[in-house]
């Protein structure tokens, strides 16, 4: 059942939302060759504590922290580790906030320093996917045809769309109804009403859609080994049309002053 918010309820999921987005500016100031998953996963626990807010993600089904940090192959739900990254790495960092009792969940991947063009050019097209699925959420389309905005653009560069893992609503729990799938029929699917609020999160494959889990039973990666990317913004459904109630500012506020 989709619980549609009030626009009390979504001023609130936006403050959620920017914490997360926020928390994301800081590891985005951070990241760099030689830095560990832990060390941010350390960071930005702190700050969500030090903005009246609760790390979404730790102890939500088991999960041990409260980054989740993708490198290369890895698809989503990477967990922290004392492994450095290194320059070439694109690096998913899919990060929770719960405040005041509603979540904001939202990703970015980052090149770290210079990466291989096939690299850069799946981060334009997976960041584009985003916001074309985005841009069909409004009213008078249907679920599926957010999926197939972006399953049409990322298969136009011969690129996988992961099957297995969706977005989803959002609210007073992480994962609520509906599903949103990267992948669709468009024109089917339940009809998008005003105060509908969803994940949109692409991941998108260099190669074959198809994925495995690792031992650890948390991270997700390509099957055939080649390079993942996710994107992940907050939306809600008012007056017709999506607004975004996450933000990428202040990652690209940190990045431009490398
Ligand atoms: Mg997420
Ligand atoms: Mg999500």
């Amino acid at each position: 059942m989709i619980i549609y918010k009030t626009a009390d309820e979504i001023a609130i999921m936006r403050e959620a939302a920017q914490i997360v987005s926020r928390t994301l500016g800081k590891v985005a100031e951070m990241i760099r060759p030689g830095i560990t998953g832990l060390e941010l996963d350390r960071m930005a626990e702190e700050y969500i504590i030090s903005q009246n807010a609760i790390p979404g993600f730790k102890g939500l089904y088991g999960c041990p922290s409260t980054l989740l940090i993708s490198i290369n192959e890895q698809v989503v739900h990477g967990l922290p580790t004392d492994i450095k990254i290194q320059e070439g790495d694109i690096v998913s960092v899919d990060c929770g906030a719960l405040y005041k009792e509603y979540y904001g969940d939202h990703a970015y991947t980052f090149a770290i320093g210079e990466v291989s063009d096939e690299k850069k050019q799946l981060l334009k097209v997976t960041e584009e996917c985003l916001y074309l699925g985005i841009a069909q959420a409004k009213v008078g389309n249907r679920i599926d045809d957010i999926g197939w905005a972006i399953q049409t653009h990322a298969e136009k560069h011969g690129y996988g769309v992961v099957r297995d893992l969706v977005g989803h609503g959002l609210g007073k729990k992480m994962h609520e109804d509906p599903q949103v799938p990267n992948y669709g029929r468009r024109g089917h699917g339940k009809k998008i009403q005003n105060g509908l609020t969803i994940a949109i999160e692409p991941m998108i494959n260099v190669g074959t859609e198809k994925v495995e889990v690792l031992e650890d039973e948390w991270t997700i990666v390509t099957a055939d080994g080649k390079p993942s990317a996710h994107f992940e913004h907050d939306i809600a459904v008012v007056d017709g049309e999506p607004v975004i109630l996450s933000t990428f500012d202040f990652i690209h506020e940190a990045l431009s002053k490398k």
